[in-house]
């Protein structure tokens, strides 16, 4: 089918949005637009799991709403309440709410069950007793057709009472299936008498022991969407060839349901540079690799949170990347971009050292003299506000900010080079002390020149270099730097990921030193460190007395070949 262009309102529109429109236009399902998210609680969500989130919300909002938030709990051996509380506090954190249409599934296991007996009823269902294996190679493949399943000639009423029995618990698991009768030829493999039910002995956090059969995806999903009056049920690429099967099943259900809801498929988002699997992430997590499923590093929307991204840079990230039919895999160059476009006006600047060298300024008074009123802003941000920034005598630099043989475009401090700080003087290194033993630098010093003090009138000095700096009452903090999960932008899938995680994933510095300003701050509390990147006071580990700041992202593509340190404007 040609597709036509757009115009007027649907203009600018993804094809899903577009679609919707349509159906609106022509009153399909009475007008309305009922959209869901259906998790499966085995694991936290990551944040393709947002984009389908700010998607199905995001259309709820748009025509006026309501999308629900449906648990699809159909397989109780990897499922858990606490994965489904993890999953309530990330929707909400990212500022969706489903209007108190919370379901489960399993909420409709009577009804699921019922309408397999009428399928029973119709010839359209049998129970089946091949194995696994025999399933599959009874199957076919794409190119060759399947062959029909000895079971498939039982009678309505063998099917019947087996089912009942598969029901009663009355076999064990793996004995038999309840399977769809459409036809074992279908170009579709989907098609070739998919399972409906299997028998599983397994206790259900909700459900409890009352079932030990489970509906598979594909005739439970259906069912739930038309259930709830869902008119749009939109799911990833992958569940392309399921689509025939979702509308067989509810095709032949004998039900007046609210709604004839259609499935419409999109494109996963794939990041690069991590996982993006429940499975592999709770490898990660069981296997100690990571601190927990909100580690930092991690995709998951409980990690990027505990990283210090906000929620609005996670919504305008999955706009970005938009609504695609092809699969692609996204740059975290991409992410990184919306985290400091969004946390450029709202995270104030401060300075702190990471790796601190002490500078003494032989002819600065030993008291204080006043302090500079320091700007928490640069003059292009609309807000406003300062704190008082005291300079002293010892200062402490960035250890990288000094050379004591500096290459030829060094324009930092260097012996007999000088240098302005930031909000305070210009200073020129005069010698340097090292410990004799190992040759560390254990001190440089310098001379200030009072008349180049920040805020007074041009002294005409042309000084190339502008650096950060300390005071000597700065706070000791802790300083998480996170660096790529994977050592690989995509890993095959016959590769086995967890030999490719970066050994250099977390970097913990001690021993930071960040401008006494910060002893106001709180957990949560989020900093641009100048030339450093963004920075959020950790929410769990932060203390009053022990500060522990995460790195959300630093000031530039951290991940392009050259890695210079930013300059001050
Ligand atoms: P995973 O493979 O990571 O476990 P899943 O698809 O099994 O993901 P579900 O809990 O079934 O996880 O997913 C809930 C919804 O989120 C589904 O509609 C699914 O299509 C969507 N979703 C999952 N992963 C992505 C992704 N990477 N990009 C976009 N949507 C996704
Ligand atoms: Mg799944």
């Amino acid at each position: 089918m040609e597709e036509t262009k757009p115009s007027g309102e649907s203009a600018g529109k993804d094809f899903i949005r577009r679609i919707i429109e349509e159906d609106v236009r022509i009153g399909k399902n009475g007008g309305k637009v009922i959209t869901r998210f259906p998790p499966e609680p085995n694991g936290f969500l990551h944040i393709g799991h947002a984009k389908s989130i700010c998607l199905n919300f995001g259309i709820a909002q748009e025509y006026h709403s309501v999308c629900h938030l449906r648990f699809d709990d159909t397989d109780p051996t990897k499922e858990d309440v606490l994965y489904e509380q993890s999953i309530e506090q990330d929707v909400h954190w990212l500022g969706f709410d489903w209007q108190g249409k919370l379901f489960h599934a399993s909420d409709y296991f009577d009804k699921m069950f019922e309408y397999a007996i009428r399928l029973i009823e119709q010839g359209k269902a049998y129970v089946c007793g091949l194995n696994e294996e025999q399933i599959r190679e009874y199957r076919g493949t794409v190119t060759s057709p399947g062959r029909i399943s000895p079971f498939a000639k039982q009678s309505v009423e063998e099917n019947r009472q087996l089912f009942r029995k598969m029901k009663a618990g009355e076999f064990p698991d793996g004995a038999y299936v309840l399977r769809a009768r459409i036809d074992m030829a279908s170009p579709n493999m989907k098609m070739r008498d998919p399972l409906l039910y299997r028998i599983r002995h397994a206790h259900h956090y909700r459900t409890k022991d009352k079932w030990c059969i489970y509906p598979m995806y594909d005739y439970a999903h259906p069912i739930s969407d038309a259930i709830e009056g869902i008119t749009h049920s939109i799911c990833t690429l992958e569940f392309e060839n399921n689509r025939e099967l979702y509308d067989w099943v509810l095709d032949n259900i004998p039900e007046q349901f609210p709604s004839r809801p259609r499935q419409y498929e999109f494109a996963r988002l794939d990041l690069q540079y991590t996982v993006m699997s429940k499975r592999k992430l709770l490898q990660l997590v069981e296997n100690k690799l990571v601190s927990g499923w909100d580690d930092p590093r991690l995709p998951t929307i409980a990690g990027l949170r505990r990283r210090g991204c906000t929620p609005e840079s996670i919504r305008k990230f999955c706009e970005l990347v938009g609504v695609a039919k092809a699969n692609s895999s996204v740059e975290m160059s991409q992410l990184e971009f919306c985290l400091r476009d969004d946390l450029n006006t709202k995270a104030p600047r401060v300075m702190a050292v990471l790796h601190p060298l002490k500078v003494v300024i032989d002819n600065y008074p030993d008291h204080p003299i006043d302090p500079t009123d320091a700007p928490y802003w640069p003059h292009d941000i609309p807000n406003t506000g300062s704190r008082p920034l005291s300079f002293t005598r010892e200062i402490y630099i960035e250890r990288d900010d000094f050379q004591e043989n500096p290459a030829k475009d060094f324009f930092r401090l260097a012996p007999g080079q000088e240098v302005r700080l930031r909000y305070a003087y210009c200073i020129r290194c005069t010698h340097i002390k090292k410990d004799p033993a190992t040759g560390e630098i254990l001190s440089v010093h310098c001379t200030y020149d009072p008349e180049t003090r920040s805020g007074t009138a041009p002294s005409g000095r042309k000084v190339k270099g502008t650096i950060h700096w300390v005071p000597s009452n700065a706070l000791p903090a802790e300083v998480r730097l996170y660096n790529h999960l994977l050592l690989m932008a995509q890993i095959d899938a016959d590769l086995d990921f967890l030999s490719r995680i970066n050994p250099h994933s977390l970097e913990t510095l001690t021993g930071c030193l960040v401008e006494p300003s910060l002893k106001n701050a709180h957990a949560g509390d989020r900093y641009q460190f100048e030339r450093q990147g963004y920075f959020f006071a950790d929410p769990v580990d932060y203390q009053l007395g022990k500060p522990v700041f995460n790195r959300i992202v630093t000031l530039k593509d951290s991940w392009s070949k050259k890695q210079n340190t930013p300059k001050l404007i």
